[in-house]
């Protein structure tokens, strides 16, 4: 279960870290794509700056062109000009001057309407509109590039006004476009960055190209038309819609395109004279080129990040996968007992819990089956014939199971199943089966002939869905270890209401157990024995019981001490009612009264702390004790477990002047051998002996021979349980030395033990 945790705990590590280098690698992302903003509109900007350093240049070349044709202008006006010819004549004679001998045509307005020299009227439509708009303006102006295929002229129109002439309103002077662009220079720059630089009519036709880089794009030609030849590489119609209004307004401005995958800046700088604008220039740069440095960092981070981001997806796919494979092999290890090839409780819970989902309809049990003895039997049959019991007892489970059922081995000697079952009888029937199979006789390795038997705890699905499986199995362990073995071998016992309040009271003890220890609420009784042979009491055996002040009642041992095994807090308890028995004792000394000895009880877990005799001891001096006025019972169980260790024990207690007695006898496996090997003082039977052996007469001889034995061994033999006169007689004839139970008393509280003593009560 906590490896489940920890394994979760890391694959949410996994994915945390996942998330936040992907933020990361997407914030990063963001960031450089803001910067590459950035860099766009700081490569806009540089691309009208360098275009700029062109258009002053163009600027410059018109003016020249303008004061050429102001200066015209006033040297006509200098002259008069009253009817055609006067004006004709002007014209002519200043056009002979050597600084206007590049101008190819003069032509001059009147009243809206241009005529030649010869006062011959022109169609306007051949020719700019611009023309027509700058005759009107009063200003001197440049009406653009004028074409006249048929001539194949192309000429550069200037209007002057011609104030004070009382026949024409300007005259239009025309150069011929050749000398004029040529006296554009590329700017350093242009040549530098861009990839192409043409100034442009308000049309987009291209009137001259100031630079074309040979290696670039840009296969141009005078007259073509700008927009064509973006169209077809930047693919944006936005973009050139917006240009086209820029270009026709003489504004300005740059855009952001990609050419052929690139970065590039578009930038169009209009030239503009009194509201219309004959030419624009318009420049073509590789962004890398405008903005070499910072744009080669970013796109190679971006790329890196790109690589990055990929590699962590990668890394994460990895992780995901080879995480899952592992839990999967762990999974599979943990679900699968190898050494008797069974499923194990993990196994089952899943797979039971799938199977009660999936029927829901159906009822269910749940059944533990456990070995009694585990650890013991496994001694004496020995690992190997133990397992291949296993494997028997598992194949048997395999065969047993029908439909929709399951098996499990939970190890020690624990096998899980969940049947499902219509009615009770089925289900007992079934049961029967179960454990008849394993009342079979084993040999084990010393050739003794031992028969494993089971007992087990049973839980009934009762529909309600949030019992988990895992609290089931619990449920019926519970219900296993509440069996009152020794009574019913082989019995199962089903969990109930009752087992289940008992949980509660669990609760309740583990919470208050400490406390009351503290407070002396756990009392000590003793339990008078008598001495059949020599009709006198035999000491007493000390009992522990719960106080509870609130509700002036005992709680009896049999509801607090399995716990207290369980939680080991019985060493406490045991060690405990042993020093206040020893203070009894030592009272009973000092205040000159006649002394018996007294059992104590010792549990086989306070039995097994390393500790164990040594702090006996110490406690039997520390109140000055006398010999043989102590005697410990030790738990048939106990001897099971760990019969080496007793014989230790029981010889060192032996040494410091304790008694020794093996306590509920017949109630677990018993075996002659311990009371063979074992050199115990005494042997006390249990109650089951006298429920059980006085009704049958096999039963009976067993009594009787087992108190022989005793008696051979020079125990003392003695019966616990006595309830009546009968059993007391009988026992008397069997040989019995000592009896214990009701029919002689109660176990008293101290006062009354006393008083119960003088009284030397004789049966
Ligand atoms: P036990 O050692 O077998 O003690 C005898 C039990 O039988 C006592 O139960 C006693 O009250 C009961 N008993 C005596 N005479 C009769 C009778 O005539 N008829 C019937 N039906 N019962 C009789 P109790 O006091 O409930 O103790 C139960 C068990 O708790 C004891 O069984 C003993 O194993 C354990 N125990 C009691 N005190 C201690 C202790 O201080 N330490 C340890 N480790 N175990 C203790
Ligand atoms: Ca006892
Ligand atoms: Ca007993």
């Amino acid at each position: 279960m906590q490896k489940r945790t920890t394994s979760r705990i890391n694959s949410i590590l996994i994915i945390v870290m996942c998330l936040v280098s992907i933020v990361l690698v997407g914030s990063s992302v963001a960031m450089l794509t803001g910067y590459s903003k950035t860099l766009h509109n700081g490569a806009e900007v540089l691309g009208l700056v360098y275009s700029k350093q062109t258009s002053d240049d163009f600027t410059k070349v018109m003016n020249t062109y303008r004061t050429r044709s102001e200066t015209f202008a006033e040297n006509l006006m200098g002259m008069p000009m009253e009817s055609v010819d006067e004006l004709s004549l002007g014209i002519g004679r200043v056009n002979k001057e050597k600084q206007f001998k590049e101008i190819m045509f003069i032509r001059y307005f009147r009243d809206g309407k241009e005529y030649s020299l010869g006062d011959r009227e022109f169609d306007m439509t051949r020719e700019a509109k611009s023309v027509l708009v700058g005759s009107k303006t009063g200003e001197t102006f440049c009406a653009g590039v004028v074409e006249d295929f048929n001539q194949s002229i192309s000429a550069v129109a200037y209007c002057v006004p011609l104030k004070n002439c009382a026949y024409a309103d300007c005259i239009v002077l025309y150069y011929p476009t050749g000398p004029f662009f040529d006296s554009i220079t590329p700017s350093e720059d242009s040549e530098k960055y861009s990839q192409l630089t043409t100034i442009c009519s308000a049309e987009g036709e291209i009137v001259s190209i100031v630079y074309r880089n040979k290696n670039g794009e840009f296969e141009v030609q005078q007259h073509n038309n700008i927009y064509e030849i973006l169209k077809v590489r930047i693919n944006d119609k936005n973009t050139i819609d917006n240009m086209r209004n820029l270009v026709a307004d003489g504004s300005s401005g740059s855009f952001s395109v990609k050419i052929a995958g690139e970065d590039n800046v578009v930038s169009v700088l209009g030239i503009s004279e009194h509201g219309t604008s004959p030419f624009s220039v318009i420049s073509v740069y590789k962004s890398t080129d405008v903005y070499s440095a910072a744009y080669s960092t970013v796109s190679t981070v971006l790329a890196e990040l790109a690589i990055f981001f990929v590699m962590l997806i990668f890394a994460a796919v990895y992780f995901i996968i080879s995480f899952r494979a592992s839990e999967r092999r762990i999974r599979n290890i943990k679900e699968y007992n190898e050494v008797i090839g069974c499923p194990t409780r993990i196994k089952f819970e899943r797979v039971s819990a799938d199977i009660i989902r999936q029927n829901a309809g159906s009822q269910f049990a749940v059944i533990v089956v456990d070995i009694r003895h585990f650890d013991y039997m496994t001694d004496q049959m020995g690992e190997e014939k133990m397992t291949e019991e296993l494997r028997r007892m598992k194949d048997f489970y395999s065969r047993f199971l029908q439909v929709h059922e399951t098996y499990g081995y939970a190890g020690n000697g624990r096998f899980i199943l969940l049947l499902h079952y219509r009615d009770e009888q089925a289900l007992a029937a079934r049961l029967k089966a179960l454990t008849t199979y394993l009342g079979i006789s084993k040999i084990t390795s010393s050739g003794e002939r031992i028969t494993l038997s089971a007992y087990g705890g049973i839980y009934k699905t009762t529909g309600d869905r949030t019992t988990t499986v895992e609290r089931m199995v619990e449920r019926a362990i519970s219900a296993a270890n509440a069996t009152s073995y020794p009574f019913d071998f082989d019995a199962f016992r089903v969990y109930n209401e009752r087992l289940h309040s008992r949980n509660a009271m669990n609760e309740y003890i583990e919470v208050n157990m400490q406390s009351a220890l503290d407070n002396h609420l756990f009392k000590v009784f003793y339990q008078p024995k008598f001495n059949l042979e020599g009709s006198r009491p035999d000491g007493c055996e000390a009992l522990v019981r719960w106080y509870n002040p609130e509700t002036d009642e005992y709680m009896q041992p049999g509801i607090f001490l399995p716990l207290f095994e369980q939680n080991r807090f019985i060493v406490k308890l045991d060690k405990y009612v042993y020093e206040q028995v020893c203070i009894y004792i030592a009272n009973t000394v000092a205040e000159h009264r006649q002394l018996y000895p007294i059992s104590v009880n010792v549990s086989r877990i306070t039995a097994s702390e390393p500790d164990f005799v040594s702090h006996y001891i110490a406690i039997k001096n520390k109140y000055n004790i006398a010999d043989n006025f102590l005697t410990i019972e030790f738990t048939e169980s106990f001897a099971f477990e760990d019969y080496e260790r007793l014989r230790e024990t029981v010889t060192t207690l032996h040494n410091n002047g304790f008694q020794c007695s093996i306590d509920d006898f017949g109630s677990g496996f018993s075996s002659y051998n311990i009371l063979k090997e074992l050199p115990m003082d005494e042997i006390k039977l249990d109650r089951f002996f006298i429920l059980k052996g006085f009704s049958e007469d096999r039963d009976l001889k067993v009594l009787s021979s087992v108190i022989k034995l005793g008696r051979e061994l020079n125990m003392k033999v003695t019966q616990e349980g006595v309830e009546t006169k009968d059993q007391l007689m009988l026992l008397k004839k069997l040989g019995c030395n000592v009896i214990q139970g009701y029919y002689y008393s109660k176990p008293l509280v101290q006062g009354d033990y006393d008083d119960f003593l003088t009284r030397k009560f004789i049966l």
